[in-house]
């Protein structure tokens, strides 16, 4: 499966063509997530249940969401997505409620994939909340995770970037047992998504990525966005320096901005 990522001029378009380098886990979560609807008859006779349940972590905004995202916009599945502490009810019983329901909609929707970001809020260790309502979310997932007839045609997805913090039971084989590590990009991996994020910016033809590349170790994607971002803030503020805005171009960013922001930019 290498390279499956890149190799599908469709999913260029959008989807898997939005997400920089990670590579690896793309081709995981593409083969988890396609091979059984591209190849039916063949994984119905599979005797055992395959898995379908994964964890991403890793730093924030090292792409956890992004990938999560491209995975559902490139598939036929059905999209929930649940922000952990949207889930948190003060009420007794409303956010084991909350649980229940949303794995509800999520066998009623199948094919789905059923994702939980920010898990760690809705899924700490046990015993270390006074009100318990974590500890009962925590054994409500538990058994939500367990039902193996209700979660078919289900892909449930998490991310945390406290993997530490989670209550080790939701961890366990079978249940959210695939780990995927979203860790800083390498500067192979910085320069791809230097490429996917200005795709649609006015780039001048001196602009060398590699080199920006080069100049970022140890930033996230989220880092890299917010460079480009302000490269072209910067890019504005000089056009309204010099002709008060009367230019009918584009404010286009050139290696001196890219440069300038880089050198000052802290990851
Ligand atoms: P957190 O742990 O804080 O939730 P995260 O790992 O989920 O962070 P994302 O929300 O996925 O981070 O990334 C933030 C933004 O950074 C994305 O919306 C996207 O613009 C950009 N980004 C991060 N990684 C990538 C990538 N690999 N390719 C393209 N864009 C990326």
């Amino acid at each position: 499966m290498r390279n499956l990522k890149k190799t599908s001029s469709q999913e260029e378009q959008s989807g898997w063509g939005d997400v920089g380098g990670l590579v690896d886990i793309c081709n995981i979560i593409q083969e988890m997530i396609e091979m059984p609807s591209k190849f039916p008859s063949i994984f119905s006779k599979a005797p055992l249940r395959l898995r379908s349940n994964l964890l991403l972590y890793g730093p924030p905004g090292c792409g956890k969401t992004h990938i999560v995202g491209a995975a559902a916009a490139s598939s036929s599945l059905r999209f929930i997505s649940v922000k952990g502490p949207e889930l948190l009810n003060k009420y007794i019983g409303a956010s084991e409620q909350a649980v229940r329901d949303v794995f509800t909609k999520a066998a009623s929707a199948a094919p789905c994939l059923l994702f939980f970001d920010e898990f760690d809020s809705i899924a700490p260790k046990r015993g270390h909340d006074n009100t318990g309502v974590t500890d009962r979310v925590v054994n409500q997932f538990l058994t939500e995770l367990d039902g193996v007839e209700s979660l078919t045609g289900v892909f449930v997805f998490a991310a945390t970037s406290r993997p530490d913090l989670l209550d080790t039971a939701l961890l366990r084989p079978g249940r959210l047992d695939r780990l995927l590590f979203c860790d800083f990009p390498s500067w192979h991996d910085r320069l791809d998504i230097l490429k996917v994020l200005s795709r649609k910016l006015p780039l001048a033809s001196d602009v060398s990525l590699a080199t920006i590349a080069s100049m970022t170790e140890g930033f996230s994607g989220a880092d890299l966005q917010a460079l480009l971002s302000d490269s072209q803030l910067a890019a504005i503020n000089e056009v309204l320096k010099n002709d008060l805005g009367q230019s009918k171009k584009p404010p286009c960013i050139s290696d001196v901005h890219l440069r300038s922001v880089a050198s000052k930019a802290r990851p």
